[in-house]
């Protein structure tokens, strides 16, 4: 098998019944609707939502950006399936302009901008 074909195999099915948010470009999911934290952050080209995890998708090469919030430590995300840039993931938050931890909650956490996804509502016609 060549060693490049390996995505399909490490995506994360998820059960059917869980509401999650898709990838808008090739469908696959990337984030369940209960690991949503705020859909109130802002994203490099509009609202954005904040996640604790994010499922199927790659975390690319550490950088530091420039966000509303201060500069922080980040890992672009980008879908596994498509490989569309999506968001990006929280390592370091805030500490070069905010030495206290009012930041610190988004360490770990995951950016998906709000128009690169789209909620897989598969029950509920809630929100
Ligand atoms: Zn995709």
């Amino acid at each position: 098998m060549p060693a490049d074909h390996n995505h399909s195999d490490a995506h994360t099915f998820l059960p059917p019944h869980v509401p999650a948010y898709a990838c808008g470009t090739c469908s696959l999911e990337v984030a369940l609707q209960d690991e949503l934290v705020s859909r109130s952050f802002q994203g490099t080209s509009g609202p954005a939502y904040l996640f604790r995890t994010a499922v199927n998708v790659d975390i690319g090469t550490k950088t530091s950006k420039q966000l509303l919030s201060g500069k922080h430590v980040i890992s672009p995300i980008h879908c596994s399936g498509c490989s569309t840039e999506l968001g990006w993931k929280y390592i370091r938050s805030g500490q070069f302009v905010s030495p206290d931890s009012s930041q610190k909650y988004k360490e770990g956490k995951c950016i998906l901008e709000k128009s690169k996804i789209y909620k897989d509502n598969k029950w509920s016609l809630d929100d």
